[in-house]
């Protein structure tokens, strides 16, 4: 429902003021988007130790003191989502962050993957284990499948293919392990927004993920994959050819 994504450099600037960084930016991206309703939340961050995750069903409140009890690493690259429901009901299990690659990929989503049953049973037959019942899971799976295969360890090219097989409505969000400061982004019959900032990039479902932090934005077009990093915003077709989205001033008062 909600899509917040970060890649920066916030941690050291934000440890004077007792932050945390990419969490930071990504909880106050999902506070902001709140207002668009939802029923579980979560977060994961990018270390060189790997990803850690948390989620947890319920408002943003279950998560925060979740984040409290079970502290996440300061982090400069962040991805999170609040989730209303499709696939599976809101528990724990259910919200996103959906992690695959054995916990070295994490995927959030917003929409229906209409083909998703039939992707399941796909990659069951190669050994893929899932935990929950979301259509997203799915997608991460088939994500990380393409990723070990013919994807060739590239996360961006790993979306392009496997968004190729997915059908329906989708916001995906991913980081890996292997890529310390990137987010990649893929979107087809479903907002996603860039946020540009100055050694700092921003990804959201609309503006409001980010208000707080540019005014600078970019909406994708259809069918198309961005990758941020601090320095870079890079967009493509679901072929890798060179794309463009549409560059915008947001203008309204937070
Ligand atoms: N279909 C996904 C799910 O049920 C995403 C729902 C959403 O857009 O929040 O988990």
């Amino acid at each position: 429902c909600g899509i917040v994504g970060y890649a920066g450099r916030r941690p050291s600037a934000a440890a004077e003021s007792h932050e945390h960084g990419a969490l930071d930016v990504v909880m106050e991206g999902l506070r902001r988007l709140e207002y668009r309703g939802y029923d579980s939340a979560g977060v994961a961050v990018l270390t060189d130790a790997g990803i850690e995750s948390r989620k947890k069903s319920g408002k943003l409140a279950n998560l925060t003191a979740e984040l409290a009890a079970a502290p996440l690493p300061a982090a400069t690259t962040g991805i999170g989502h609040t989730r209303w429901a499709t696939h599976g009901g809101p528990t724990d299990e259910n919200a996103h962050p959906h992690l695959a690659d054995d916990g070295r990929l994490a995927v959030i989503h917003n929409g229906i993957i209409e083909n998703f049953a039939e992707l399941k049973a796909e990659l069951l037959e190669t050994g893929a284990v899932f935990i929950s019942e979301t259509d997203t899971e799915v997608a991460a799976a088939l994500l990380a499948s393409v990723y070990r295969g013919e994807g060739g360890g590239d996360l961006a090219v790993s979306m392009q293919l496997a968004c190729r097989r997915l059908e329906g409505a989708f916001t995906l969000l991913a980081i890996h392990a292997d890529s310390p400061d990137v987010v990649v982004a893929a979107r087809r019959n479903s907002p996603l927004v860039v946020g540009l900032g100055d050694g700092e990039n921003f990804l959201g479902s609309d503006v409001s993920g980010f208000i707080d932090f540019t005014r600078r934005a970019v909406e994708l077009g259809q069918d198309q994959i961005v990758t941020i990093t601090p320095e870079l915003v890079e967009i493509t077709d679901f072929y890798g050819n060179p794309a463009q989205g549409t560059e915008f001033k947001v203008d309204w008062d937070a």
